[in-house]
Formats: C-alpha cells, sequence, structure tokens
C-alpha cells in the first residue's frame, strides 16, 4: 500500500438495494421476501430484481423467455414505473444530502459523498444512522461503502452487499489490510471502471482478482492499456485520483415527446406544448439558469409515408433572459401558431431552450422589465410541486385530466407523482 491512514479525505458510496423493487415493494409490503422483478419500457427485460430472484433471474433477462420460470417460481412481475422511482430517489438523494458534508449524484440510485477531516470510526456510525433514517424515513434500504478513494467506496459498499449479515449494510474499507484482503476477495471485472471487455482482456493476462492488477505498475497500464487503468489502479492502493464531479449546467434543455396517437387537433396540441414548457422551464429553475431562446417544433410521423409530411421549427427570443413558465409558455403558443398546418397529424412535439445564462446575472431588458409577478410565482409553483407531486400546480393552458406516461403494460399506482392517485388542485385560468 502506498498510502496509510490517517486519511484525510474519505469517500463514501450509498447504494439503494434493488432500488426499482425497492420502490415497488414499499407500496406492496406484502412483498417482502418474495421473488420480484421489474421489467424495462415495453416490459422487455429484466431490469431490477430482488434477491430472492436473483437465484434464478439473470440481469438483462428477455421477459418473454422466462414467463415459465416466473409462473413456476411465484415471482412477481412489475412493468418500470420511473416517474415514482425518480420522484423516491429524489426524495432519497435529498435526505442523504441533508446528513453529509458533500455528495455526488452518480446515478438514480447511487450517491458519492466525500468527507473531509473527519474521523472515519464517528463517520461510520453516522452512516448507520443515516442509512437507518433512510430505511424508515424513505422505505428504501441503502448500502453504504467508506474507504479513502471513490473506486474503494465502491468495494466497500460491495463488501457491506455481499455480507449483510457481518457488516450491517456498512462497511469501512480503511486499513492497508482490510484494502487487500478486499482486492485479493474482488474479480476484476467488479471493479469500478473495468468493462466487460477489458476485464476480458485482463484475465487472458493472468489479472482475475483486483490485487493481481498490482502486479503491474501504473506506468505499464498506461502503455499496454491506457490511463484509466493506470488510475484505476492508483485508487485501489488508496491514492486518491478522482473527485467528487459537480454536475455542470445544461447549455440548453429540451423536452420533446412522441405521442402514442397522432393528433390533427391545434388544441390539443397547444396544450402538450404548454406542458413541456412548463416541464422545461422547472428544469431551468431547478439549475438555476434563464433561457434567451424557445424553440417549438412539431412533426408528423416520419414512417407513415401514406400521410402527408410536414416538419415546421421556430425559434423565438425572449423579451429577456428568463426562467417563466407563464412567459415561456406565451411565447411557446406565439411560435407553435406561426408553425401550426391543419391537416396534417402531428406525432411528435417539443420545446427546446437555449442560449442559457444563470438566473441571478440574466441581461435586462432595459425597455422590457422582468415581470416581478412571476419572479416571486416560479418558486411557489417548484415548491408546491415538490411536496406534493409534480403537475399538481398545472398552468391555465395544461388539461389537468391528462398526463403522459410511457407506454405501460401492468402499472402500478404511481402514489407519489401521480396527480389521479393523490389529489387535484385546478389553477384557474386567471391565477396568472
Ligand atoms: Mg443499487
Amino acid at each position: 500500500m502506498k498510502v496509510h491512514p490517517p486519511y484525510r479525505v474519505f469517500y463514501g458510496l450509498a447504494d439503494a438495494n434493488n432500488f426499482y423493487v425497492s420502490c415497488e415493494r414499499l407500496f406492496r409490503p406484502d412483498l417482502e421476501g418474495r421473488p420480484v422483478v421489474v421489467l424495462s419500457n415495453n416490459d422487455g427485460c429484466v431490469i431490477s430484481r430482488s434477491n430472492e430472484a436473483k437465484e434464478f433471474v439473470p440481469m438483462g433477462a428477455p421477459a418473454f423467455q422466462y414467463e415459465d420460470i416466473f409462473r413456476e417460481k411465484g415471482v412477481e412481475v412489475f412493468s418500470a414505473n420511473f416517474a415514482l422511482y425518480g420522484d423516491l430517489s429524489s426524495r432519497m438523494m435529498s435526505l442523504i444530502g441533508s446528513r453529509v458534508p458533500e455528495m455526488e449524484v452518480y446515478s438514480i440510485d447511487e450517491a458519492f459523498m466525500k468527507f473531509e477531516g473527519m474521523d472515519p470510526s464517528d463517520t461510520e456510525v453516522r452512516m448507520r444512522e443515516l442509512r437507518r433514517t433512510v430505511r424508515k424515513q424513505i422505505g428504501i434500504p441503502l448500502t453504504i461503502g467508506l474507504a479513502p478513494t471513490k473506486t474503494l467506496a465502491k468495494v466497500a459498499a460491495r463488501i457491506a452487499k455481499k455480507f449483510p449479515d457481518r457488516t450491517g449494510g456498512v462497511y469501512l474499507l480503511d486499513t492497508p489490510e482490510k484494502i487487500e484482503k478486499a482486492l485479493r476477495w474482488l474479480d476484476i471485472e467488479d471493479v469500478h471502471g473495468i468493462g466487460k471487455r477489458l476485464a476480458a482482456r485482463l484475465r487472458r493476462m493472468g489479472v482475475h482478482k483486483a490485487a493481481d492488477l498490482m502486479r503491474f505498475s501504473p506506468r505499464q497500464l498506461r502503455k499496454k492499456f491506457n490511463v484509466n487503468l493506470a488510475r484505476i489502479r492508483r485508487e485501489l492502493e488508496g491514492e486518491s485520483l478522482y473527485d467528487l464531479e459537480m454536475p455542470q449546467p445544461r447549455k440548453r434543455i429540451a423536452t420533446t415527446r412522441t405521442f402514442a396517437e397522432n393528433i390533427t387537433d391545434f388544441e390539443e396540441v397547444r396544450e402538450r406544448i404548454v406542458t413541456f414548457t412548463a416541464v422545461t422551464a422547472a428544469k431551468l429553475r431547478r439549475q438555476g439558469s434563464a433561457a434567451n431562446f424557445i424553440t417549438v417544433f412539431i412533426r408528423t410521423n416520419r414512417h407513415r409515408e401514406d400521410l402527408p409530411q410536414y416538419h415546421g421549427a421556430v425559434t423565438l427570443p425572449a423579451p429577456y433572459s428568463t426562467d417563466s413558465s407563464i412567459l415561456l409558455s406565451r411565447l411557446a403558443v406565439e411560435g407553435l401558431r406561426k408553425i401550426w398546418r391543419d391537416g396534417y397529424a402531428y406525432k411528435k412535439a417539443g420545446v427546446i431552450v437555449s442560449e442559457l445564462v444563470p438566473a441571478n446575472q440574466g441581461f435586462m431588458n432595459l425597455f422590457v422589465p422582468p415581470d416581478d409577478r412571476h419572479r416571486r410565482l416560479m418558486p411557489v409553483i417548484d415548491r408546491l410541486n415538490a411536496k406534493y407531486g409534480h403537475d399538481l400546480l398545472k398552468l391555465g393552458g395544461q388539461d389537468p385530466q391528462r398526463t403522459w406516461k410511457m407506454k405501460q403494460a401492468k402499472l402500478s399506482p404511481a402514489y407519489t407523482t401521480r396527480l389521479s392517485d393523490v389529489i387535484r388542485v385546478r389553477v384557474p385560468r386567471n391565477f396568472a
């Protein structure tokens, strides 16, 4: 080991166990202890398995090939409900974020954490507490790994997951002895950042375990493979090279959808464009940006050559950089009117905002003062939507009866995200 404790900086990985399955179980506690799988969109293949299902269903298994096994073993099968998972994920992430000094949301169910100048054992105790809190408040089981580098934190989490009885779901990988033991145990393809193909190549060179990688110097690995593998090796040795990555604000934000059916009615398309704009504006506000341009497009079904084809798009400048759902919706509808052609069957539409600037230092147009009413209203809408579910507060132009979702064969109720499953509030048209 090149780097020895005490480590000044520590990383952690919080990883939800069988996340999608755990989300479904929240509302079906009777499924605890029973085999459960979640299928991808259009029920293609298995994307999440409960521990009980892991024995006889591989990850990614095509559903139609496993129908008999599902029936035989009494497997409960769910279609993915990403609105629900996304909602539970953001609740879980904000709870974790409130309990750790620094966090990077890495995926829908994983977050890296960073601890500086803190005692590892104290941190371990606090992580056990956090795990209990997440279980109690969100209902999702977590596994947490702690180690001097991100790559090792991932290893620690894997150990915690593999040996829940011995670790209690939290594992601190801190001494050189523990790290060496872990690397002798860990298969090379399970090292974070090493793909299947690279692992196969390494195995042909006799590298089967993570520890075998240590036989090569970083220099050799860089020459033979690439700089990434050299860095992974150094990270496995306890030398921290990867810091938390902070999300870069996006330069443009798009919300586009393909409709389930062709739409010929202007009002229907208008209402969707307003919804897309509201979603886009909320994304803008979340990243603290304001837009200077908005693009609207509508398109017929390209694959229906028997139908007349049309693709309309227009980009309009905003009078000043804005994150207001109301102003952007007004512009979007204005744009839609410009490109609308009667007599076509529309299949796809979308809204894109661009030329983004930080919301608090946007250009002030001297002739068109920013509408203060919107500025104060938007955070209210965002807060209420966050609290009571998306779409609770819709703009006047949106049809409260309509919700969009991907085609799903069987669907669990969207307790946290679907309006019809919670309560309904209609915002009067003259609200703004
Ligand atoms: Mg997970």
